[in-house]
């Protein structure tokens, strides 16, 4: 039987005796900013244009780290030995969205290597700004954030003295008593619940007067925001992108909130199953900010495979209503 989209979005099944199975639908709604935001957009032409070596994976989806490898780009492990870099004849590299180690960077300059920085701007233009201006204050920065994350490995040297990293209370009760005009800020990508939380722990447990600076980027709080609405009344949700992508594993977590055995975390199409829709009037759909465009339509593709009842395709907008979708996505069935 042949499934098929209309302009409307509607999936029609072109036999009649199963006339009756039209009337039966999954709607699919797609949670408003959902996949790649521009700095991750940036990061991918920067990749594309240059084609040089990259130090690390450029940003942590598989997909798009591996069409890059399959174009021919070389991917490097992130901290490189880099006199073992120019020993091999780089003379070129480029930087991953997350940010780079200010020393780092000075190194490679030192030797003859140029970087092409795939920094995002948020992170160049926004965070740093504020690490140095609250540095040339006199502050001591804490950061919230997993202190093993590149951006948090990166952001903790924009300072003259490093940032202090914390992302549990064990973590913020080992940090010293004595830290003076202490401000907060905290990675890119984490929740707003964590940031609340910890800023809360920090301020009762440890300094007082702390002044808290939300560093979180627009296009996270946009897709947090959405897929928090939609998690509420959905049936199930699927949330698309890499396992070790911050931004997409806290969509799980804030989604997991409201449907603990109806969210699922996946990175490919390839792992949906059919049983996941049974009862499914509504299904949402979420997507990290390194999630392509086209791993979300061979999502779609996907479910509109496995679906035993017609699809019909919505999305969130940005004020919370939910509309159709324009969309083109097409497939034989057994
Ligand atoms: S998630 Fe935010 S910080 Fe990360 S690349 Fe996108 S815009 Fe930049």
């Amino acid at each position: 039987m042949k499934k098929k989209l209309d302009y409307r979005g509607r999936i029609s099944l072109e036999v009649t005796d199963l006339l009756s199975e039209v009337r039966k639908i999954m709607e699919v709604i797609i949670a408003h900013a959902a996949g790649t935001c521009f700095g991750v957009q940036a990061a991918i032409n920067v990749a594309e244009e240059k084609r040089k070596p990259i130090l690390g994976p450029l940003v942590h989806n598989p997909k798009i780290v591996g069409d890059l490898a399959r174009e021919g780009i070389p991917i490097y492990d992130r901290y490189s030995d880099i006199a073992g870099l120019k020993e091999e004849g780089l003379t070129d590299v480029v930087i991953t969205a997350h940010g780079y180690p200010k020393e780092l960077k000075e190194e490679l300059t030192k030797h003859g290597i140029t970087y092409h920085d795939a920094t995002c701007p948020v992170l160049l233009k926004w965070v740093y700004k504020k690490i140095e201006t609250f540095d040339h204050q006199g502050a001591d920065i804490v950061i919230i954030g997993n202190p093993e994350h590149a951006e948090i490995i990166a952001s903790r040297t924009y300072a003259s003295k490093p940032l202090h990293a914390v992302y549990t209370e064990a973590q913020i009760d080992a940090l010293p008593n004595d830290l003076q005009n202490v401000v907060v800020i905290c990675q890119t990508t984490i929740t707003k619940e964590k940031f609340d939380s910890l800023v809360e722990y920090l301020r009762r447990t440890k300094y007082p007067n702390l002044k808290a600076v939300d560093t979180r980027c627009k296009p996270v709080k946009n897709q947090q925001g959405a897929v928090e609405s939609l998690a509420q009344w959905v049936d199930a949700m699927l949330i698309v992108g890499g396992y070790d992508s911050s931004n997409t594993t806290n969509l799980a977590k804030i989604s997991q909130q409201y449907l603990p055995e109806k969210t699922y975390h996946i990175d490919s199409p390839d792992l949906i199953k059919a049983e996941w829709f049974e009862n499914v009037e509504h299904l949402g759909l979420g997507a990290g900010t390194s999630t392509p465009q086209s791993q979300i339509q061979d999502v779609l593709q996907r479910i509109v495979e496995l679906s035993p009842t017609s699809v019909e395709l919505r999305q969130t907008t940005k004020e919370g209503d939910v509309v159709g979708m324009d969309v083109a996505v097409e497939t034989e069935t057994m």
